[in-house]
């Protein structure tokens, strides 16, 4: 028997999850596919949560501005979240101090701060004894403040997610492995999964790191178009004692303490593929940049490991839209700044499926890039 609606998602990561439920609060009917027992245990639960584009950016360009829209949205989505569903997801305005460990990371601090106040947004020099008073756990030869680059407890957003998804109605099918997609005339216009169909004229492809193993071969796309880049990550239990009030990044760390008094260690970069172990280098190096930073931390317990996979476009952008392929959707690529384009993302598609203009240009984000034609093929290092 085949169960129709009018938009299909696959994926129930918070990329996948937030286009669902932008759709439905425009009254489409909408069904998620999640390969995994449970929705959102990926990328997105092993995430930092921090909504970073000035801390994350070397140079202006599309992808700066798209995270600064993004993180515009944070504040409005949050409180949409909580009315919807009860779930705080911990928006937290503190800020990040970017920090320089050694006198020669100073100037490239600098050079940052120039050209992000160039661009409208607030950046402010800190003086070694300013970050002293501000973070008395820090060394520091200085660090750059940006206020407005704040963070969210992701695995709480992943959870609001579910909730608001299914407070609006959308069931989320798990255990969908081996969903293959129907294709007719040259347009998808649905999915298999174990001799059932859905039949839907939208189907979106927001399967992270897994986007191009599903859909490689019927878009014609290199089947690394999209990688998986591995992040370790460490949580420490943070005595009361002891208290970190911003995000702290360095060129080699970052420190993120939740309000529960876990501090958030991060992260190795690594392309190793779909391997998810915690190695014994990961740990080490995350916890050496840690103590460098704060060596009070010493005296915290170590709680929890894990690693995740985030999803690498060969170009560094995400792949947001329509594909070459008629009725196939993409959202995908969103590699370090997922959590944060996840607002952006799911207006940008809602935007595009009910054909009202995007909020944004969207020409370098479209999944059409990768035709043969377009493509330029490489395989950069990813970026640090
Ligand atoms: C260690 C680490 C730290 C990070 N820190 C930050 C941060 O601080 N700030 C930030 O903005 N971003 C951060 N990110 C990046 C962010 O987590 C990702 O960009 C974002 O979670 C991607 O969301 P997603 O929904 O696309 O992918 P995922 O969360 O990976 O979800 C994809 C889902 O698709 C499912 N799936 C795959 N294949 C199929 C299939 N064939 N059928 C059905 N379902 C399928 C998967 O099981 C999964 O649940 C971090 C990532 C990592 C790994």
């Amino acid at each position: 028997m085949t169960q129709t609606c009018d938009a299909i998602v696959i994926g129930g990561g918070v990329i996948g999850l937030a286009i669902a439920r932008a759709l439905a609060r425009d009254g489409l009917r909408v069904t998620v596919f999640e390969r995994n027992a449970r929705p959102g245990g990926e990328a997105s639960w092993a995430a930092a949560g921090m909504l970073a584009p000035q801390a994350e950016a070397d140079a202006p360009g599309p992808l700066f501005d798209l995270c600064l829209k993004s993180r515009s949205l944070y504040t409005d989505f949050a409180a949409a979240l909580w009315e919807e569903t009860r779930i705080d997801i911990e928006l937290c305005p503190a800020g990040t101090l970017l920090v320089a460990s050694q006198p020669e990371d100073v100037a490239a601090l600098h050079a940052k701060l120039d050209w992000q106040t160039a661009a409208g947004c607030h950046a402010e020099w800190l003086s070694p004894s300013d970050v002293q008073n501000l973070e008395p756990l820090v060394r520091s030869h200085g660090a750059l403040y940006l206020p407005d680059d704040w963070q969210v407890e992701n695995r709480r957003l992943t959870q609001a997610l579910i909730a608001a998804v299914a407070a609006a109605q959308v069931p989320i099918h798990c255990h969908s492995d081996g969903l293959t997609l129907c294709l007719e005339k040259g347009r998808v216009v649905g999915v298999e999964v174990r001799d059932e169909r859905w039949s839907a004229p939208v189907v979106i492809n927001a399967a992270g790191s897994w986007a191009a193993q599903m859909s490689a071969n019927l878009l014609g796309l290199p089947a690394r178009v999209i990688r998986p880049i591995r992040g370790q990550m460490v949580a420490l239990q943070m005595p009361v004692s002891l208290r970190l009030r911003h995000v702290i990044r360095t060129s080699q760390v970052y420190l993120v303490p939740r309000r529960d008094q876990r501090l958030i260690i991060g992260a190795t970069v690594e392309d190793v593929g779909y391997e998810k172990a915690v190695t014994a280098g990961g740990v080490c190096s995350l916890l050496s940049g840690a103590l460098a930073t704060a060596p009070p931390l010493a005296a915290a317990s170590l709680i929890e490991t894990w690693a995740g996979l985030r999803p690498l476009a060969i170009d560094h952008l995400p792949l947001i839209g329509e594909t070459a392929l008629a009725g196939l959707w993409c959202a995908t690529g969103h590699y370090r700044n997922g959590v944060l384009l996840t607002p952006i993302t799911a207006e940008i598609i809602r935007c595009l499926v009910q054909q009202l203009p995007p909020p944004c240009e969207m020409a370098p984000f479209s999944p059409r890039r990768f035709s043969a034609s377009a493509m330029v093929c490489s395989d950069a290092t990813p970026p640090a």
